[in-house]
């Protein structure tokens, strides 16, 4: 008898693949450019031309049987000492390389840091919108997942739920800012809150509550937004990280946990995240992208597309009557859908061949997603087809 969890995991199809299948059929149909495929959230813009230089002189220059061999588990020594250099120089930190964990891109921090704090019956905490992939993870590692109602009016925090929703089973919360689906950032005033109210119930429960931040988006802030920088609000976070976005390397899948050195237990904290680590096999990072990453560290991608569409649909989607919460960062935004079935409206939207993910997957129906990871002109001319569906809706 198989795993049936695992069974049904790989079993089920995501919608977003099932979009994505259906934009490939489109496109042989009618042209790869009449269809306006806001499913994926795969960066559109190049990595920095130092990322392949970098990989290329490493490839060159260095001792391939070093470059192509075993790092420590938790990433080679040198390429953690410069992501801590980095970080430091940023936040006014002062992080050594034993802060810092190496992993297979967010994915694998996050489910390093699950698996190393749950045990069965812990309880972690998620605020809608989420990333779907939560559950998941939370589940495999044995927790069970808490979902707190989205604020739909700015994708802040429902404190009052919040607080409600802890309780002495809680072990973690999981908060990503920049979003994904929304595009909100949480001001320093949520942060601040945030902490108070994990202080106040950590003390009353007598043991710590973690805040595991999930950043993949931490560079893409828009209009000088501030993306507040949460260890200096909480001692007990722990930072997952991942250059998928930033540098536009999801297929490379690099990334990393920080555990600041105010987290409590800091030597048995880091100890469990590398033991999950080893667990789960998700020890020594690739090699050559580990030294790329570290080397390339304190570069972007030219993310300033994703501010231009943005703004094009942002202005674009308000014109035609919908209600947006104005993103702050990523690449994302999520757009009331104009009837409450965020499944039927997406459906409908296929008609005029806008591939939208409806927010119920995301916990939150009524919404949908638009991933704007695509060329300006497509953004332009979607809109058009955005006009076509709000008119059925009149
Ligand atoms: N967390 C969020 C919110 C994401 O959107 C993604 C990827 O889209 C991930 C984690 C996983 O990122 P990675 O590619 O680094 O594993």
């Amino acid at each position: 008898m198989l795993n049936e969890r695992m069974v049904a995991l790989g079993t089920q199809r995501s919608v977003i693949r099932e979009l994505f299948e259906f934009g490939k059929q489109r496109a042989a149909e009618i042209g790869a450019e009449n269809v306006f495929d806001f499913s994926i959230g795969n960066p559109s813009v190049p990595s920095p031309d130092a990322v392949n230089e970098t990989a290329i002189r490493l490839i060159k220059e260095m001792d391939p049987v070093v470059l192509h061999g075993y790092t420590s588990a938790q990433g080679d020594a040198g390429v953690r000492q410069m992501i801590a250099d980095s970080i430091n120089s940023r936040f006014g930190t002062s992080y050594g390389a034993d802060s810092l964990y190496v992993t297979v891109g967010a994915a694998a921090a996050l489910c390093c840091c699950l698996n190393g704090l749950c045990n069965p019956g812990d309880e972690v905490i998620v605020f809608a919108p989420y990333f779907p992939e939560y559950k998941v993870f939370i589940e495999g590692a044995g927790a069970s997942m808490k979902l707190i109602p989205a604020d739909i009016e700015a994708f802040q925090i429902d404190f009052k739920a919040f607080e409600e929703a802890i309780s002495s089973k809680t072990k973690a919360v999981i908060v990503n800012s920049p979003n994904n689906p929304s595009g909100a950032v949480y001001s320093e005033a949520t942060i601040q809150k945030l902490a108070q109210i994990l202080d106040a119930k950590s003390a009353e429960y007598g043991q710590p509550i973690y805040l595991i931040t999930d950043e993949p988006y931490r560079e893409i802030a828009f209009g000088g937004t501030v993306v507040p920088f949460i260890p200096k609000y909480y001692a007990n976070t722990l930072v997952c990280y991942s250059w998928s976005k930033s540098l536009s390397l999801p297929g490379e899948r690099l990334g990393y946990i920080l555990v600041p050195d105010r987290v409590s237990e800091h030597d048995l904290v880091y100890a469990a995240i590398a033991g999950a680590g080893r667990s789960l096999g998700y020890v020594n990072a690739p090699g050559l992208f580990q030294r790329v990453c570290a080397m390339c560290a304190d570069m972007t991608s030219d993310i300033s597309v994703y501010e231009t569409n943005k703004d094009i649909l942002m202005k674009g989607l308000t014109d035609l009557g919908f209600h947006v919460v104005e993103p702050g960062g990523t690449f994302y935004m999520f757009p009331r859908t104009l009837e409450a079935d965020d499944v039927a409206f997406c459906e409908k939207a296929k008609e005029y061949n806008l591939l939208l993910v409806p927010g119920v997957g995301f916990g939150c129906p009524g919404h949908t997603r638009i991933s704007y990871c695509v060329q300006t002109e497509t953004v332009k001319r979607s809109l058009d087809a955005f006009e076509k569906l709000a008119k059925a809706y009149r």
